[in-house]
């Protein structure tokens, strides 16, 4: 499962049957999702690279074909029921807040301090589905908490995962997207992952924890200091070191595995540097969440390629045991991208190095 899951996220499948999925925006973006065999999975369902994957229905259900031959059952979760619902003062819930699979997710400021000039994170997308009139600016914590229950008691939300832009502020946004997950969390029950650039002031992630947040994203996306100056600029001011010390004061707050950043493969990275960085963020406790590139249409990445599954694979490889091997995994995580793990197929590779382990006693 670990190498198909792999290969379907670098070279996308091709769409017979309609499929959820999302076009823009922050995180698993211009994805399709589905479950593989049971496994959460986003993938590159309208790019245009040659793949010999093809999602076909079935008179029961759905089924990924690889070449003309099955390899895998595949399902669908349609579209959730809270999607037809309205605010009070006419906004669809979707706009507010969309369903990943099990996991409430926003970008509660669709604005980015970065957005429209040489700032710009080359990979992101977060402008776009605004423009696109597919969202709302600002989303606000009562309107986010009145979707949270809604996704919960119709569709099954198991957790929320909200982002924000980064904001001219001190907090670049930490505090408003933590105020938002306590709303989530006081309204609906559900555990929830903050998402922020490291603010100025390292106290903030201490009012963050004082919000009630379960788990926090803070991503470098590379460990490779010359990719993220190119692709990154404003995270390459903070630095890598920056990012440790921001992580080291969350994990002394949240908790090890609580902690987690996203690592971007196929930008140009060094892999020696990015599975170094890894280890070192593993070693303070941060949850590195390894995903390939998923250039997104109308971003400044939208011409590259995601990764090769062979490199990609490679990486989780020399990852994945080593978290293990420091005692944490993917089911000690209480919320967010890391608990969802729909696009990176760490948590299979997590899985069969467990069975195997098992089956050798
Ligand atoms: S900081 Fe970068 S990745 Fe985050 S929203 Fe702004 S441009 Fe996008």
């Amino acid at each position: 499962m670990a190498s198909l899951i792999t290969d379907l996220q670098s070279r996308g499948i091709r769409v017979e049957a309609a499929v959820e999925s999302r076009k823009g925006g922050a995180g698993p973006s211009d994805s399709g999702m589905l479950w593989i065999e049971g496994v959460p999975v986003t993938l590159p369902t309208t790019a245009g690279y040659a793949t010999p994957y093809v999602l076909r229905r079935e008179d029961d259900g759905l089924a990924v074909y690889a070449d003309g031959e099955r390899v895998a059952a595949a399902s669908s979760a349609g579209r959730p029921r809270y999607y037809d619902l309205t605010t009070d003062d006419g906004i669809p819930y979707w706009k507010i807040a969309l369903l990943h699979l099990d996991s409430l997710a926003s970008t509660v400021l669709q604005t980015c301090a970065y957005w429209g000039n040489h700032d710009q994170c080359q990979f992101c997308g977060i402008g776009l589905s605004l423009s696109a009139g597919r969202t709302i600016a600002k989303k606000r914590p009562e309107q986010l908490a009145e979707v949270a229950v809604a996704a919960k008691e119709l569709d099954g939300a198991v957790d929320a995962t909200l982002t924000t832009g980064s904001t001219y502020g001190r907090d670049r946004g930490a505090l408003y997207v933590a105020t938002c997950g306590q709303a989530i969390k006081e309204a609906a029950g559900l555990p929830v992952e903050v998402q922020f650039e490291p603010p100025d002031d390292l106290d903030v992630i201490n009012r963050v924890h004082g919000h009630g947040i379960d788990s926090v994203g803070i991503h470098v996306e590379s460990f490779d200091p010359e990719v993220l100056a190119r692709v990154a600029p404003a995270k390459a001011r903070t630095g890598i070191e920056g990012y440790f010390a921001a992580w080291e004061r969350a994990v002394s707050l949240f908790g090890a595995g609580q902690v987690s950043t996203y690592v971007i493969l196929g930008m140009g990275e060094d892999p020696e540097l990015t599975v170094a960085g890894c280890k070192r963020a593993i070693d303070i406790g941060v949850y590195p969440f390894v995903v390939p590139l998923r250039p997104i249409a109308g971003s400044l990445m939208e011409d590259c390629l995601p990764p090769d599954s062979v490199y990609t694979e490679g990486i989780y490889h020399q990852v994945v045991p080593y978290l293990l091997s420091r005692g944490m995994d993917s089911s000690g995580v209480a919320a967010g991208c890391a608990r969802c793990q729909a696009c990176s197929a760490m948590a299979s590779v997590e899985r069969s190095i467990k069975l195997t382990a098992s089956r050798t006693g």
